[in-house]
């Protein structure tokens, strides 16, 4: 049994109570004040930017957004939680009971992220541990599942696809390296239909891999220690990546007491219908909805339709090419092919395309008008991408518009049939076999160029004349 606490930041200009920005990698405590750095008799005030996009979460997650939430003080000592006290969410979140895909979620709370201690990097980190407080203050949102994954692999993919979700959204950059978003792992075992295990948390794991890895060690060590005739303790974990395994980082009698209360300085968050109401208005079309309205708008298939909902940049890029006049099922094989293949290569994504919508279009309307052919279009399409000029550009510069006309076919097909003799004969024999390694000759002898279905035509008539 495995439940999820997520936490994403939120993507906002400036931080939760107060007016520093938050742009990652500022140098070290450049973008702090009195109010993230703690400081005596600063009082907090409320970003109701941080508010629209913890609710646009909630609601895309299908969760019931109270119209009060109450904002409180969690305690504990960490030299990089300057107040001693971090302002989150406890007995009245923001909001309650959603689900993503088969996974519930117990609830989605708004609170603020702590500074970051820096362990190593400086000449004496042997000796000290510096703090930045830049993070400190920037809004988060924490993401609570029901423990309903059975799996590492499924604990993964759910992870993954709430990523997506959150970028989809606009709500969090997705970068886990950057720790804009971070996952706490909570898993039990127990024997099939018994009743619920003692869990233990894994925290802090940032990417799917390290998710997946931590639980499946977690997962076989809790089986070793039942099977041993042992108990597992409640506690939490910390995964090791360089050696593999989960080692106890607290047990359940050190676990802290946060001694939560109502965060004085602050009031009730209330939300009511009408900002609701607008926030709902302003969200973007959600993948399953996009995805379902591509297999009935666009006539594409389900695969192509869950593929090309893979992000909001990728759906955009599509209806582009459509719009701009590409049929929808070339667009489609195009995008998840050649433009995939590019991308994959670059080690890039679509918000940075290497040929542009409308110029994937133009080149997809040369095809589909006959100019040239498809085999063609993928060099166009490679030159493209290369120079950065225009398909009309390469196909004119390099003469590669596609031979339609009969008295250069014709030309074409009489110097390869007086070229190969013995396969005409065999031919005109009965074998008829040779007539692909015909057709080939003239498509090399054309640079690729000819009509295929025009040389077809032509070379039967000459064969059988
Ligand atoms: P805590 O008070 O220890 O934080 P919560 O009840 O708030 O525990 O649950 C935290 C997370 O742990 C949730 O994601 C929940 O689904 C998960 N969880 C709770 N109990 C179990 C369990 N027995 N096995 C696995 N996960 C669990
Ligand atoms: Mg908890
Ligand atoms: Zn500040």
């Amino acid at each position: 049994m495995i439940g999820l606490e997520i936490h994403a930041h939120l993507l906002t200009a400036s931080k939760i109570f107060c007016g520093c920005g938050t742009s990652f990698g500022a140098p070290p405590n450049t973008c702090v004040c009195p109010v993230c750095l703690g400081l005596p008799g600063a009082l907090p005030v409320l970003n109701h930017a941080a508010v629209d996009l913890a609710i646009r979460a909630a609601l895309a997650l299908g969760c019931t957004v109270h119209e009060t939430s109450v904002f409180a003080r969690k305690h504990y000592f960490y030299p990089d939680l300057a107040k001693g006290y971090q302002i989150s969410q406890y007995d009245c979140p923001l909001a309650t009971g959603g689900a993503l895909a088969a996974t519930r979620i117990h609830r989605v709370h708004l609170e603020e992220d702590a500074g970051k201690s820096l362990h190593d990097g400086f000449p004496d980190s042997d000796r000290k541990t510096y703090v930045d407080f830049n993070r400190s203050g920037v809004p988060l949102i924490e993401i609570v599942t029901e423990p309903d994954l059975r799996s590492a692999s499924d604990a993964a993919g759910f992870f993954s696809r709430l990523r997506s979700m959150l970028v989809w959204l606009g709500v969090n950059d997705g970068n886990m390296e950057e720790g804009s978003l971070r996952c706490d792992a909570n898993v039990s075992v127990r024997r099939a239909g018994g009743a619920l295990g003692t869990k233990a948390e894994i925290k802090n794991l940032n990417s799917f891999r390290f998710l997946q890895k931590a639980l499946e060690y977690e997962i076989e060590r809790q089986i070793g220690v039942l099977k041993g005739g042992g108990r597992v303790t409640q506690e939490t974990r910390l995964w090791d990546a360089a050696s593999g395994v989960t080692a106890s980082m607290r047990s359940k009698e050190e676990a802290h007491d946060y001694r939560y209360f109502p965060e004085p300085d602050l009031p009730p968050l209330v939300v009511d219908a009408a900002r609701l109401g607008s926030i709902r208005a302003a969200m973007p079309e959600l993948p399953e909805a996009r995805r379902a309205r591509f297999i009935a708008q666009h006539a594409l298939p389900e695969y192509d339709a869950g593929q090309l909902v893979e992000s909001r940049a990728l759906a955009d890029y599509y209806e582009h090419v459509v719009r701009a006049g590409a049929p929808a099922k070339a667009a489609s094989n195009w995008i998840m092919g050649e433009l995939a293949r590019v991308l994959k290569d670059r080690g890039a994504d679509i918000t940075a395309p290497p040929v542009s919508a409308a110029a994937l279009a133009g080149l997809i309307a040369l095809v589909e008008q006959g100019r040239i052919s498809g085999s063609i279009a993928k060099h166009v399409f490679d030159t493209m991408v290369a120079s950065g000029r225009t398909s009309d550009d390469i196909v004119q510069a390099e003469d590669l518009a596609q031979i339609d006309d009969e008295p250069r076919l014709v030309a074409l097909i009489g110097d390869v049939l007086a070229a190969h003799p013995g396969p005409v004969a065999q031919y005109r024999e009965g074998k008829t076999a040779t007539f692909g390694f015909l057709v080939g000759q003239v498509m090399r002898a054309s640079a690729g160029k000819a009509n295929p279905t025009r040389v077809n035509e032509l070379l039967r008539r000459a064969l059988e004349a």
